[in-house]
């Protein structure tokens, strides 16, 4: 991975970029992540920025020690262990919005959700909805393609036990911000957990949409109607696709599908 290496590339009117080794290129403050993310004019753009991020000491430590240890069976395997941007095409109507890259998931494959348990059960619901070309993602380049969805996290970097700070959620909501900001037919934002439905209401905010007094309290299948930005704009609640709510049968399959459904009704409004 090779991030501590900085190097420098001159990008348009003379402003200097750092790069890392990899090429990305490398914010390290939370204003540098105001600043790049509100700079970011495409989707394209924005993933590569939040690729190169370092804004979070705690995390970036956390990823890349990861990335470098391993997990015994995955050992041969190269660690992305860096943060993971969305994926989805541009003209998305559908958001999902999850809590953070698993340490061996999204932050060994780089793909949001991909490479565990959680992203086996989102992925083939999104094709049971018609909304994936296969109902696996197991790496970058498997061949998946999305429809009508974008699948993205509140945390781009995976934490230690799963859990954010506060601050750190904070810091990485105006990558949040921008990227349902790139999406001008986005129309519904399927929120998976608790995590993700607290982190949404300040990038809502900061993006001018009047929110209900008092926030409505997470729940499945939970609907809060919004004026968003560019129409109406639905938060559609899910228990989060974890082990933990899958194992226990706390989140079912069906109950999963009802959501996505609901989803493209709403989309479709
Ligand atoms: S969590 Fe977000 S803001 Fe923090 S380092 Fe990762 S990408 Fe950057």
């Amino acid at each position: 991975m090779g991030a501590a290496g900085a190097r420098f590339a001159v990008a348009c009117c003379a402003v200097r970029v750092a790069r890392d080794a990899d090429g990305f290129p490398v914010t390290r403050s939370p204003a540098g992540v105001v600043r790049a993310a509100a700079g970011s004019r495409e989707l394209a753009v924005l993933d590569e920025r939040i690729s190169g991020c370092r804004a979070c000491p705690r995390l970036v430590t956390w990823r890349e020690e990861v990335a470098r240890v391993k997990r015994a069976s995955f050992r041969a395997e190269e660690y992305w262990g860096r943060p993971v941007p969305g994926l989805g095409p541009a003209d998305a109507r559908i958001g999902v919005v999850g809590l953070a890259p698993a340490a061996h998931g999204g932050n060994r494959t780089g793909r949001v959700f991909t490479g565990d348990r959680s992203g086996d059960w989102i992925f083939a619901a999104l094709w049971r909805a018609g909304l994936a070309n296969q109902p696996t993602s197991v790496a970058r380049d498997d061949g998946l393609e999305l429809t009508d969805v974008r699948v993205c996290a509140a945390v781009r970097c995976a934490p230690p036990a799963n859990a954010p700070t506060p601050e750190e959620r904070d810091t990485c909501s105006p990558w949040l911000a921008r990227e349902l900001a790139l999406l001008p037919r986005l129309r519904v934002i399927v929120v998976l957990g608790g995590f993700g439905w607290t982190a949404l209401w300040p990038v809502l905010a900061g993006a001018g949409v009047p929110l209900p007094r008092p926030r409505p309290a997470f729940g499945h299948g939970v609907e809060v109607s919004l004026a968003g930005p560019s129409g109406p704009l639905t938060l559609l609640g899910s228990y989060h696709v974890s082990q933990q709510n899958t194992f226990t049968g706390r989140l079912t399959e069906p109950m999963l599908d009802a959501v996505l459904d609901r989803a493209k009704e709403l989309a479709a409004d």
